[in-house]
């Protein structure tokens, strides 16, 4: 019995050493402040001219074709010396790629990204907004309108970093492209999955990429008052399957024991019943590494033992929605169609399950899980269109590009802490692998938490000194790369 006892208490006295140690000796990847900073002015005025070109993505046919020539126009006027310095292509029509050759062409281009569409603002909360939408306003150190995070704040930044680089006599060693898309909110077809196909005809080799996903996040990684940089490395998957049954209906006063919808719906409660499991993906794997150090003692010691606390962990991430995302393939029912009439049994049931996936988890596994848990042969399951992409590849965190990418980070903002990030959306980046295997997420443009919900909402809006920082911050990039 004794010796029973002091097992234990040596295993436990063993199990809290190893932890305390893991703990103590748990840092983060460190980033060198050795690049030096460009310090660009800006009062943001020209951001918020650009603001007021509507280039709305609805559907295809809807577009208004000629708002994007427009807002050319207004680049080609707002920034000269670039236009003169660079090559300009367009592609297909509304797309601009630009080319900034540099003096020497062994070394791999630079491709700065972004898109120069925006979504619309729905008429109903045209209202709720402080400015127009559209007007570009200036209030309060605030530059206001739809496209101002997503994603003008860095197209136009980035223009603007060039041009003053230009009246500063530079001239780029490394080749710089950028690659603006114009369809990014409708899936980027013609955009830049167009410019990416160019590019590699023309047999490019892209250092890396950069374009939007990540943030600059003040204040809203849990655990972390400060600024961290989050750069995606990896942007999830999408699915959506369609379940659905054709059974005979008739009247309801005399029912069989199952009908379609009834087996539709019995088909989605199993599936929700069996969510897809908990796991850290190599992003966030990434994400735990760098940002686990910096969090307070026992939030570091759970992530400095993950091989221990990992339940504790999803159990913390599950709570809220966007941490649950960043740990499983998420699965939710987003259609149900069955019935006409209250008396009558349908003789069709419809529902459709939106999945998005982490990296490892592809469309064709996805359905076969669904189609064994059903397992029914009344219910069929399918793919619902052909929207369906397994995750992106991963960006190398720990290569000398993302190193690059943090230093210039960190010479503009001195204080960040810089982290590898799952992107939950889809950006333009993933069409880019076919040319380089970094491709990195991460506008400039500091967010605040009720920031979130303004990118597609009410109010978007960034901070002027934000978006002049974020001119010093490609300006940097460019200079030093
Ligand atoms: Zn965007």
């Amino acid at each position: 019995m004794k010796k029973t006892i002091l097992i234990i208490v040596l295993g436990v006295v063993i199990l809290v050493t190893i932890v305390l140690l893991r703990t103590f000796s748990f840092t983060a990847p460190q980033f060198s402040n050795t690049l030096s900073p460009v310090s660009v002015k800006s009062d943001g005025s020209l951001l918020s001219q650009a603001i007021s070109y509507e280039t709305i993505s609805h559907k295809r046919e809807m577009r208004d074709d000629s708002v994007f020539l427009a807002f050319h126009s207004f680049l080609q006027k707002s920034f000269p010396k670039l236009h003169r310095q660079l090559t300009r292509e367009l592609v297909n029509e509304h797309s601009l790629l630009y080319t900034w050759e540099g003096a020497d062409l062994s070394k791999k281009p630079l491709i700065l990204a972004a898109h120069m569409d925006v979504v619309p603002v729905d008429y109903a909360s045209r209202n709720d907004w402080d400015v127009a939408p559209f007007s570009g306003e200036i209030l309060e150190g605030n530059i206001y309108g739809r496209g101002t995070i997503d994603d003008k704040g860095s197209l136009i930044a980035i223009m603007e970093s060039i041009e003053n680089l230009i009246n500063q006599g530079f001239k780029p060693d490394r080749t710089i492209i950028l690659a603006f898309g114009h369809d990014e909110e409708i899936g980027g077809n013609e955009g830049a999955k167009a410019m990416a196909v160019i590019l590699e005809k023309r047999g490019t080799r892209a250092w890396m990429v950069i374009d939007e996903g990540g943030t600059l996040a003040n204040g809203i990684v849990p655990g972390i008052e400060g600024t961290v940089a989050l750069i995606g490395t990896s942007e999830k998957g999408y699915v959506s399957l369609e379940v659905s049954a054709d059974m005979a209906g008739g009247h309801s006063s005399m029912p069989e024991p199952m009908n379609a919808l009834e087996a539709v719906n019995r088909a989605v409660h199993i599936l929700k019943e069996n969510p897809l499991p908990d796991r850290f993906s190599e992003p966030i794997q990434g994400f735990i590494d760098h940002i686990g150090p910096n969090l307070p003692f026992v939030q570091k010691m759970a992530f400095a033992n993950t091989w221990l606390f990992k339940p504790v962990i999803y159990n913390t991430y599950n709570k809220s929605a966007s941490g649950a995302a960043l740990v499983h393939t998420t699965q939710v029912v987003t259609m149900f169609n069955s019935g006409l009439k209250d008396n009558v049994v349908p003789t069709r049931a419809r529902a459709v399950v939106n999945y998005r996936l982490l990296p490892g988890d592809n469309p064709q596994d996805i359905l076969s899980r669904a189609k064994d848990l059903i397992n029914d042969t009344i219910v069929k399951v399918t793919v619902y269109d052909d929207f369906a992409v397994a995750a992106s590849p991963i960006s190398d965190h720990s290569s000398l590009e993302f190193e690059f990418l943090a230093n210039a980070i960190i010479a503009v903002n001195p204080n960040a802490i810089v982290s590898p990030y799952l992107v939950l959306g889809a950006t333009d980046g993933r069409y880019y692998y076919n040319i380089t295997d970094k491709v990195f997420r991460f506008s400039p443009i500091p967010l605040e938490k009720e920031d979130l919900n303004r990118i597609h909402g009410v109010n978007e809006r960034v901070s002027v000194k934000g978006y002049e920082k974020s001119v010093s911050f490609y300006a940097t990039l460019i200079k030093n790369s």
